[in-house]
């Protein structure tokens, strides 16, 4: 039987269709029905295995699947936890996604006199992040206690188990309907590929490098517009200026014109109304903007 690469998605949750989305566009089709654990990729070598979001790390650690797709947030804790164990982390996070961008910070009951992390000596702070909040208090030499919260943090507070909290929040609404107010962020947040870090076979590198190498085009993809335009031959060093991460321009003859070129080339950063405004300054005309549907560098 042929090897097969296993990478672990969330089961259900804010990731899970991002998740099976992004490996769709990487060209993977998987045959899944709802309620099975394990999805075939019936193309290329690839099982989905669909979990908990919180079981990805230790998975990918344990060698029981070579590729996750997590938030960045679970990820740092679950390292930072190996490390305190004397362990290091058997995985590296590879490429950050374009979704579940979310935040972890503090938050106050607004009936205390907690105001930022320079009142939090000697205080209790609950969170579901016990490891990543530990860090963050060495780093910054605050004396505080962490409790570890597994769900329903905000409560904390008000069941009396903590002075303030840690959480991910993505609106402040959460927070305002149990009366705490939003504090520091200690971690910005976003879904993440990790990648095994242990010695494949020649046969799963390849895959695991190729669809890696997909991921980013993908990522890529969805900024980058091809952009078609006319300009003076003289202004083509100030166009690729204009426009951020392009390669060199394509430049094609017009029939019968002699100084005026049809400039083609690929951005790969978002095209702004005011990016097309200045290249019509600088003497562009007929500029068209279309979407790049694949992308492989
Ligand atoms: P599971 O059953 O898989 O453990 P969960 O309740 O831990 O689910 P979700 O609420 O689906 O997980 O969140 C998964 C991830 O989505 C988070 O770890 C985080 O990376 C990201 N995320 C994005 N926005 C938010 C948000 N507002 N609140 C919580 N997580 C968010
Ligand atoms: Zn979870």
């Amino acid at each position: 039987m042929k090897e097969r690469i296993k990478i672990a998605v969330q089961k259900s949750g804010r990731l899970t269709e991002h998740s099976i989305t992004l490996l769709q566009k990487c060209g993977l089709i998987i045959s899944h029905t709802k309620d099975q654990l394990i999805g075939y990729g019936e193309n290329m070598p690839f099982d989905i295995m669909f979990v908990r979001d919180d079981d990805i790390p230790g998975l990918i650690q344990e060698n029981l699947c070579e590729i996750g797709i997590v938030g960045a947030n679970v990820a740092r804790e679950k390292q930072l936890s190996y490390e305190s164990s004397r362990s290091s982390s058997n995985f590296d996070l590879e490429s950050s996604l374009d979704f579940g961008h979310c935040k972890l910070s503090f938050a106050y009951p607004e009936s205390s006199s907690i105001r930022s992390v320079n009142d939090l000596d000697g205080k209790t702070i609950a969170t579901s992040y016990p490891f990543t909040v530990k860090n963050y208090f060495t780093k910054n030499s605050i004396d505080a206690n962490v409790t570890e919260f597994s769900g329903a943090v905000e409560l904390a507070p008000s069941l009396g188990k903590a002075d303030a909290i840690c959480d991910l929040v993505s609106t402040g609404n959460t927070l305002r309907a149990h009366n705490l107010m939003a504090g520091e962020t200690i971690l910005e947040s976003v879904a993440t590929v990790l990648k095994s870090k242990s010695e494949q076979s020649e046969f799963k590198s390849m895959w695991i490098e190729k669809i890696i190498e997909r991921i980013n085009g993908v990522l890529q993809v969805n900024e980058s517009k091809y952009i078609m335009m006319h300009a003076p031959k003289n202004a083509i060093n100030e166009i690729t200026k204009l426009l951020p991460g392009t390669e060199s321009p394509t430049v094609i003859p017009l029939d019968g014109v002699n100084d005026t070129v049809a400039v083609h080339v690929v951005c790969k950063e978002t095209v702004f109304w005011e990016t097309l405004e200045e290249l019509k300054d600088v003497g562009a005309s007929s500029i068209l903007v279309v979407p790049v549907e694949k992308m492989l560098m």
